[in-house]
């Protein structure tokens, strides 16, 4: 499943096997790997991966890191740190700096696309229709000041987690 709102699309899938310059993972302070999309994005790319974040030393909460994408179809892994959901005032600011994290790696490395997970709403706890607003909100907001990336893909493991970003982009981009 498919749909595109301007230069936002949607797809219900598997973010490993999306070919776009950087897929988003959705890691953890070490970047030495976990569950969810941070394992399958490492099983995916290979242990060459693993040996690359390594040498990065971690990752704050909220920020982002660029890696080679090594056996998966995108070229990059861009790896940011999600919060995990306290229902506190800092939650949707961190959560909005990964958004903007990543994307300002993107347009500096003159990345085209660029493909993100829900990120904090599984393991995370972040409540879904609140994270899907704070992932518009932000990319939205970054678009209209940059021309890169040109595409913003959200891919979407369920058809609940599609149905609440379509509706939620049916409104504000209506
Ligand atoms: P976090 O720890 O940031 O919450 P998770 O990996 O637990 O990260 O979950 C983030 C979202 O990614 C969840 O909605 C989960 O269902 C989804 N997800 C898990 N595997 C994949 C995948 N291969 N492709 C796309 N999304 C995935």
């Amino acid at each position: 499943m498919q749909e595109k709102f301007g230069r936002i699309e949607l797809l219900l899938g598997d973010i490993t096997r999306v070919e776009v310059d950087a897929v988003v993972n959705a890691a953890n302070r070490s970047l030495l790997g976990g569950g969810g999309v941070d394992g399958a994005i490492h099983r995916a790319a290979g242990p060459s991966l693993l040996e690359e974040c390594r040498a990065l030393g971690g990752c704050e909460t909220g920020d982002a890191r660029i890696t080679a994408g090594y056996r998966l179809p995108a070229r990059h892994v861009i790896h940011t740190v999600g919060p995990v959901y306290h229902g506190r005032p800092d939650d949707p600011v961190l959560l909005a700096s990964c958004y903007r994290r990543s994307l300002e790696l993107a347009r500096q490395h003159g990345l085209a696309s660029i493909a993100f997970p829900a990120i904090s709403c599984g393991i995370y706890g972040y409540p879904i229709e609140e994270g899907s607003r704070i992932a518009i909100d932000t990319v939205r907001d970054f678009l209209d000041t940059n021309p890169l990336p040109e595409r913003v893909l959200f891919v979407l493991f369920s058809n609940e987690f599609f149905r609440v970003y379509r509706e939620y982009l049916q409104r504000v981009t209506a």
